[in-house]
């Protein structure tokens, strides 16, 4: 008897808000990582969710919602989903079979026909717990029209139905591949890295073109003290000390109006109070220090 080889790949959940992505994230993996919420736009970040067996590693990401911009926020999390598609193995386009497609499912349809490269696409119809047979092979066929995927696979994310079938699907879709994470791990840190982000845009935007380039942003610590709270202690590395001057200005007034802008937007993003604390360093060269470039996760080796 052969060995079966070690299958491992990144699983990009894609829908528009309330189709149900998070709920499946949390059934697959059999625990809440993933805000449900019968509101639409729980979801604002990106997150991820791990499935490890000896036989795989599953790593779902769970865009937001991709929807109408209307604010930076939302172009941020269109951005961060279509990204999200481009990084995956398998695109899984989850859709609420329980209504006919919408404006918004037309517009993901149009994104993933535009995508450059399209990985393998499962079109899931979800909440089919809440149809009747003929409703369910019409909702087939309207949705199926929309794009061309690989495979259309049916689920209660709710009940549970359906649920072998989709993890049979994707594992037959799956490369062979490493454990990318530790067995134990069940979700990452996105939030974190998203954090950092903001802050760093924060920087660029209150310092316009001052500093260009030269800055990177570190959490130090991210700790939830409570449902809703959240402290974040994170340090802006410039590799200049007339840099450092600069990010702080007079007064430490420059500095203060950084945090303020980025505790706003990491507030938006968290839906929750934030307690933003700020410190500058200077990293002399940190762009070729592979230390601090790990340390900030751009060398995580995929
Ligand atoms: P997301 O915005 O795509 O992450 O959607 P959520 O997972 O937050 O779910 C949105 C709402 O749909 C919640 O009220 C869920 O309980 C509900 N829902 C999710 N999956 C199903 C399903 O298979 N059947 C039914 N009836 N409701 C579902
Ligand atoms: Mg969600």
């Amino acid at each position: 008897m052969t060995e079966q080889a070690f299958k491992s790949g990144f699983v990009t959940l894609i829908g528009r808000p309330n189709v149900g992505k998070s709920t499946l994230i949390n059934r697959l993996l059999r625990q809440k990582v993933a805000a449900v919420s019968p509101r639409p736009q729980t979801t604002r970040r990106r997150q991820l969710g791990i499935l490890t067996t000896d036989e795989y590693q599953v790593i779902f990401m769970d865009t937001p919602g991709i929807h109408k911009g209307k604010d930076r926020l939302d172009e941020y999390m269109n951005s961060t989903a279509q990204e999200t598609i481009l990084d995956a193995d398998i695109v899984v386009w989850i859709v609420d079979a329980g209504v006919e497609p919408q404006p918004e499912d037309l517009m993901i349809a149009d994104i993933l026909k535009s995508m450059p490269r399209l990985p393998t696409l499962v079109l899931l119809l979800n909440k089919v717990d809440t149809l009747s047979e003929e409703e369910r092979v019409a909702r087939k066929q309207s949705y199926s029209t929309l794009v061309e995927s690989t495979v259309i696979s049916e689920i209660s994310a709710l009940r549970g139905d359906g649920q072998e079938e989709l993890l049979a699907v994707l594992l037959s879709h799956l490369p062979e591949g490493p454990l990318y994470y530790d067995r134990e791990q069940i979700t990452d840190f996105y939030e974190r890295e998203i954090a950092a982000d903001l802050i760093r845009q924060a920087c660029l935007e209150e310092l316009r073109d001052e500093i260009p380039h030269g800055i990177a942003v570190r959490i130090d610590e991210y700790k939830e003290r409570s449902d809703d709270q959240t402290y974040i202690h994170a340090t802006i590395i410039v590799n200049r000390d007339s840099h450092k001057g600069i990010v702080i200005g007079k007064g430490g007034l420059m500095l203060k109006q950084i945090g303020t802008l980025a505790r706003k937007e990491i507030e938006e993003m968290t839906d929750g109070r934030i307690f933003l604390e700020l410190r500058v360093k200077t990293n002399k060269n940190w762009r070729n220090n592979p230390e601090i470039l790990k340390y900030l996760g751009f060398a995580l080796g995929r």
